[in-house]
């Protein structure tokens, strides 16, 4: 069963086209990211989903209805937002219960709505505390908690994280994670953040300029890339693109090498001068400068040894190496 289908759906804000005739199907009990750079129409089609705009072309299905006429509040769907939304004069006992005493369900079953996602969500020991009195993370749980009281058949994440520091920002995509995949849940998750998109989804969904540029797992995605802008958007650092006669003598007008992909080698294809050396501990990335100017980023051993000015060259497995044609399109090897 398909939970949430979109077909031919546009948005139009004055003479922008925020979302471009998208096709789209969001499977049931997985973990849909939306990933792409700001102002690319990602939020927008969340919140079209949400049924926060109206759409002005094209049909949102959800569990085979359409969706035209359903009012959001009974779509069924539950939106987190970064800015968490907690009512600050309420303890978090109030917060996670709201929707359902407005609902005015039973107060012996709200009571045990909010132990269960309490508990779910380790928030059981705050449940007397208002909101002013938690850290960022347990705030997030909160909104999520809030979310999940209502049983809504699916989630929309509106870059829930992204007033979060590294660090919980880490944990908390876990937990996320973790509790979408116990419950079976539908997620839907919008980030600007490849990484995000790379370690939550079970499919990845990228955008730019208001339109679907790839969809896919995302080892999918980072392996076969479609075209230049999700390979240059997908992966830290950075693919390295390379045009000239490398790629010529490749039947590419561009190629690309992941920064894992460049080997030190004695006397490899490619030859430079090593510009800097990053150090991050478990890794090294080398950053080189080839003879016609174009950088080149290498994933090393943090035992490599070599140093700035010096001569460097690498090879590449030639299997591993994205071949792109004029259009930017991925070449078929
Ligand atoms: P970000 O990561 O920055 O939130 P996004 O991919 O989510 O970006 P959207 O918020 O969907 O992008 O916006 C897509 C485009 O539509 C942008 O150019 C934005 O300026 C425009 N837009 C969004 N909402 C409105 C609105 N209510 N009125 C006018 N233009 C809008």
């Amino acid at each position: 069963m398909s939970a949430i289908i979109l077909e031919g759906v546009s948005k139009r804000f004055g003479d922008h086209l925020a979302t471009d005739n998208i096709d789209l199907v969001i499977p049931n009990g997985r973990f849909t990211v939306f990933v792409g750079p700001s102002g690319c129409g990602k939020t927008t089609l969340l919140r079209l989903i949400a049924g926060l705009e109206d759409i002005d072309e094209g049909r949102l299905l959800i569990d085979d209805v359409d969706m035209a006429r359903t009012a959001p509040a009974a779509r069924g769907l539950a939106m987190v937002f970064q800015s968490y939304a907690l009512y600050p004069h309420m303890t978090v006992r109030d917060n996670l219960g709201f929707a359902l005493k407005v609902a005015h369900a039973p107060k012996t079953e709200i009571a045990d709505r909010v132990g269960t996602v309490a508990k779910m969500l380790d928030l059981d020991r705050l449940l007397d505390r208002k909101p002013a009195a938690l850290s960022g993370g347990q705030r997030q749980r909160v909104a999520i908690g809030r979310a999940l009281v209502r049983q809504p058949r699916a989630f929309l994440f509106d870059e829930p994280l992204s007033n979060l520091d590294a660090a919980l920002r880490g944990q908390m995509r876990f937990e996320i994670r973790r509790l979408q995949q116990e419950l079976g849940i539908t997620a839907v998750y919008v980030t600007h953040d490849q990484a995000e998109a790379m370690t939550m989804a079970d499919q990845i969904v990228v955008f730019r300029n208001g339109r679907i540029e790839q969809v896919g797992t995302p080892l999918d995605i980072y392996r076969r890339p479609a075209n230049l802008f999700v390979a240059g958007f997908i992966g830290s650092p950075r693919m390295n693109f390379l045009i000239g006669p490398p790629a010529a003598a490749h039947g590419a007008a561009t190629i690309g090498i992941r920064p894992e992909h460049l080997k030190i080698a004695d006397s490899g294809m490619l030859e430079g001068v090593v510009r800097t050396v990053e150090h991050l501990g478990n890794e090294a990335l080398i950053h080189a400068e080839l003879p016609d100017g174009p950088m080149l980023t290498a994933r090393c051993s943090e035992d490599v040894s070599t140093h700035p000015g010096e001569a460097i060259s690498f090879s590449v497995d030639p299997a591993s190496i994205h071949r792109f044609d004029d259009d930017g399109r991925a070449r078929a090897t």
